[in-house]
């Protein structure tokens, strides 16, 4: 009986010739729109690239612009490039890493098999570096989301890395955050040597992401199964935040709804479709369950974060205040905001974490990352203007 259902099924026509050109970790060969970007990358490696000197370089922009593909693919590309000196790359991506966990992925890339245990972090950085220095070897190493490491784990592996004697010589750094506050974390000497050059990724216009997604639909889909109109409406819904990585999910959801729908091709029906699914946590049942008091502190947020890549909860604070008066409603206290800002992250709608590195530290900070500021900010409006009236 299975196996009938299987064979019927993938029978059955589908939008697709490679989904897998879709998915988060499908890396491109080329990639539009992004060449002026990656020749600024060549021109400050430079260095580095021609004589085996340091460099170390920040890029910075919102999530979707392309800053993990650029980063990725400009290691791929300067290995085996540089002149008079040997080059090897490694992408590291630090959420959720712990210093000693990336320094054992980078012995290991050189000495495969190396056990868990057994020595300290400055050990193992020293085995690193003397693989290197021993092999005439320099490492282009890509830290991403660089911030998250240095908020939970301190500054501490960055120090070593960029300010210490041969180690510092040996390794050049590409680091990826989405905003520059972590670097009020670091110390004056190693933020000089860390940050070197800072290379701002701009949000995409609709033109670009119309590109890139074109680009996309030649590798993803059979000819013809995602017409110009369909390819145009993604582009348009995801211009909003300038974001790639929503145009081409938008794609592949839209796709796969055409599928299952048994259409042989993607209309703009299934798109408005798959933009509806991708946010659930906006979704007017979640939103409703929320006291009034949450919602303000909720429409704060959203607001705060129009306009910057994250708060901190004293900058939420102040917004919550401005917010309450606006509603003519007295703020909460200080615990009280701070509790219902905890049930804000519960449900999924806000991401909260430490900032300061003292561990009973009171400063978090807030982040979105499952919707657009703006139109949270416009949904929370009109739920908070129906209560009223
Ligand atoms: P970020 O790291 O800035 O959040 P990513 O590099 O992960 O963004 O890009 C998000 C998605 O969009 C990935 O699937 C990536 O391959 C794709 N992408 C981003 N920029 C481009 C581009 N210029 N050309 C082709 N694909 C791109
Ligand atoms: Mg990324």
């Amino acid at each position: 009986m299975f196996g009938e259902i299987f064979d019927r099924e993938l029978r059955r026509g589908s939008v697709f010739l490679d989904p897998s050109k879709l998915s988060p970790d499908y890396l491109p060969e080329r990639l539009p729109c992004r060449e002026e970007e990656f020749g600024r990358l060549v021109s400050l490696f430079r260095p580095m690239l021609e004589g085996g000197m340091p460099c170390r370089v920040l890029i910075t922009g919102r999530v979707g612009v392309g800053k993990t593909a650029l980063s990725r693919r400009f290691g791929l590309e300067a290995e085996g490039r540089g002149k008079g000196v040997r080059l090897s790359h490694l992408y590291l991506n630090c959420r959720g890493r712990t210093p000693y966990s990336l320094l054992l992925e980078a012995v290991r890339k050189f000495l495969p098999g190396w056990p868990e245990r057994g020595v300290g972090r400055g050990e193992l950085l020293s085995l690193l570096v003397e693989h290197l220095r021993h092999h005439g070897l320099h490492l282009l190493l890509i830290l991403d989301e660089v911030d998250y490491l240095v908020l939970r784990h301190g500054p501490d592996l960055l120090y070593s890395l960029s300010r210490t004697g041969e180690t510092a010589s040996r390794i050049s750094l590409l680091s990826i955050s989405r905003d520059r506050r972590f670097l009020a974390e670091l110390d004056e000497p190693t933020r000089a040597t860390f940050l070197g050059h800072h290379l701002e990724l701009p949000p995409y216009t609709r033109e670009q992401l119309e590109e890139i997604l074109r680009a996309r639909r030649e590798e993803a889909f059979r000819r013809g199964a995602l017409p110009d109109e369909s390819l145009a409406l993604a582009a348009e819904m995801a211009s909003r935040r300038g974001d790639a990585r929503m145009g081409i999910e938008l794609l592949l959801r839209a796709g796969m709804l055409a599928d299952a729908r048994g259409s042989r091709t993607v209309l703009p029906e299934h798109l408005r479709e798959a933009r509806a699914s991708l946010y659930p946590e906006l979704r007017r049942e979640v939103l409703s369950e929320l006291s009034p008091h949450e919602l303000l502190l909720l429409l704060a947020a959203a607001r705060g974060l129009r306009k910057a890549g994250s708060l901190t909860t004293g900058e939420l604070r102040r917004a919550y205040e401005v917010v309450c008066e606006e509603h003519g409603e007295k703020p909460r206290h200080h615990s009280v905001m701070l509790e219902h800002l905890r049930r804000l992250e519960a449900l999924g709608i806000l991401e909260v974490e430490p900032l300061s590195l003292h561990p009973r530290g009171q400063t978090q900070r807030i982040s979105l990352e499952v919707a657009p500021a703006g139109e949270l900010e416009k949904e929370v409006e009109r739920l908070l203007s129906e209560r009223r009236g």
